[in-house]
């Protein structure tokens, strides 16, 4: 069975009666996908309106930028990120601080200017960007948060194409693949924006399960084919993807085969675009009511992601619609994960298969209603054990049961006691003897 994300209608209805009014005078998170065609700037307005701008758009898109600015009566960006050296991604800031006075106080950018080609660094516009702002921008690498509200986390989770937890670091050969990657967390809401990493980079992110379960993804590289790996979406399950795109005959984003990815996910999210594409064979579209400008020729496609300050409600706006979504529980982020499995052990599998359950919370949890489950529907239940300590892992010797960690691969989900599917582990084939390790 299939659950949608949408709350229906007339539950809808109730919540906005409900909610609307009783609102405190705190100020939402404010995210703007601006409307910069075949481009990415999103603009993100803190509670305390602090400003963050990630990315820029093309250049001449400045002026779309500043528009939106003007309507929020801002004047400084608290800080900018130039998520990698694209035009389409820093385009405007050069015209932001010429044209129209704003004062940029930090930026961030993925550094290695040493390292980028003469053609690059002869380019006019990414001599404005260096001249304007990137001459002065932190270099950000994983690991590093940005400060851009004291009530937000924002952290790189990936950077030159290197990853968050990466042993033994490659960087990544391609530009867009070294685009930085962010997590963004206010309260319960997590939101996930990466400019336009490639499958390389996600699925380093995706392996090591970095950025789980978020709220909101911005679409890596508008939508291209080349990104939204599977494995990646699969850890990510976002309610609602936002994909800023133009109607761009060359690039055709976004993708049918991306568009098609998000429809299999289940929950199924709610997909955004902020311009409907008219040319025809790779690209696709959203259903036209999820897409904010229509004709895909003027400004007015950009998407507003509201975020109150309880973290309850994500409201979608752009044109005349407004919708909303729930923040996803605190239960679904799950105080226990699967660390490791035995699936081929010395001796009788039947008896000795191993499941190692590790929590990482600081409470006692009780196993009661917790159990395991394969690709074939079968069940180990945990509730032998009686509860699993703070930040302990417990051991669970299969005795039995009838669910079994096949040795040629499967995929193990571990499902609590609310019967939802809290963590996924997979593996392709086993050794005798040896455990296998989530990464
Ligand atoms: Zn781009």
């Amino acid at each position: 069975m299939r659950s949608r994300v949408y709350i229906n209608p007339l539950i809808l209805a109730i919540i906005s009666f409900l909610w609307i009014p009783g609102v405190s005078a705190a100020q939402p998170l404010k995210i703007f996908h601006i409307d910069v065609e075949q481009g990415d700037a999103t603009l993100f307005v803190s509670p305390n309106n602090k400003t963050l701008l990630v990315d820029s758009g093309k250049n001449g898109h400045g002026a779309r930028i500043n528009s939106i600015l003007q309507e929020l009566q801002i004047d400084t960006i608290d800080v900018f990120v130039n998520t990698h050296y694209h035009e389409d991604h820093y385009g405007g800031v050069d015209e932001l601080v010429r044209d129209f006075n704003i004062h940029i106080r930090r930026t961030y950018d993925r550094g290695d200017k040493d390292f980028i080609s003469d053609s690059k660094r002869n380019q006019a516009s990414f001599q404005d960007y260096y001249e304007f702002v990137g001459h002065r921008a932190t270099h950000l690498t994983r690991g590093m948060s940005i400060p851009f509200d004291e009530e937000i986390d924002v952290t790189c989770i990936a950077s030159g194409g290197v990853v968050l937890g990466e042993v033994d670091p490659v960087p990544a050969v391609y530009e867009n693949d070294m685009s930085l990657a962010l997590l963004l967390q206010f309260r319960e809401f997590k939101y996930f924006i990466a400019g336009d990493i490639g499958v390389t980079t996600e699925d380093k992110i995706a392996h090591r399960d970095i950025v789980t379960s978020v709220d909101v993804y911005q679409a890596n590289h508008h939508g291209s084919h080349t990104s939204s790996s599977w494995l990646l979406l699969e850890d990510l399950r976002p309610t609602v993807v936002v994909i800023s795109n133009g109607n761009h005959a060359g690039y055709m984003h976004p993708r049918a085969t991306t568009l098609n990815k998000f429809k299999m996910l289940d929950p199924q999210p709610a997909v955004f675009q902020t311009n409907k594409y008219y040319q025809g064979r790779l690209g696709a579209n959203t259903a036209d009511e999820f897409i904010a400008d229509l004709e895909s020729v003027d400004q007015d496609g950009t998407i507003e992601v509201a975020v109150d300050n309880e973290t309850t409600i994500i409201t979608v706006r752009y044109r005349d619609q407004e919708m909303h979504f729930p923040v996803k529980r605190a239960g679904e982020k799950s105080p226990l994960k699967i660390e490791s499995l035995l699936p081929n052990p010395i001796g009788p599998d039947r008896q000795l298969e191993l499941v190692t359950i590790k929590n990482t919370s600081d409470d006692t949890i009780p196993l009661s209603g917790w159990f395991l489950r394969d690709r074939s529907g079968k069940v180990w239940t945990l509730s032998l054990e009686q509860h699993i300590e703070p930040h302990s892992t417990l051991k669970f010797i299969r005795n039995g049961m009838a669910m079994s960690l096949n040795n040629d691969g499967d995929e193990i989900i571990l499902i609590n006691p609310s019967n939802e599917v809290v963590d996924r582990f997979q593996y392709s084939g086993s050794t005798e003897g040896e455990i296998i390790f989530a990464n």
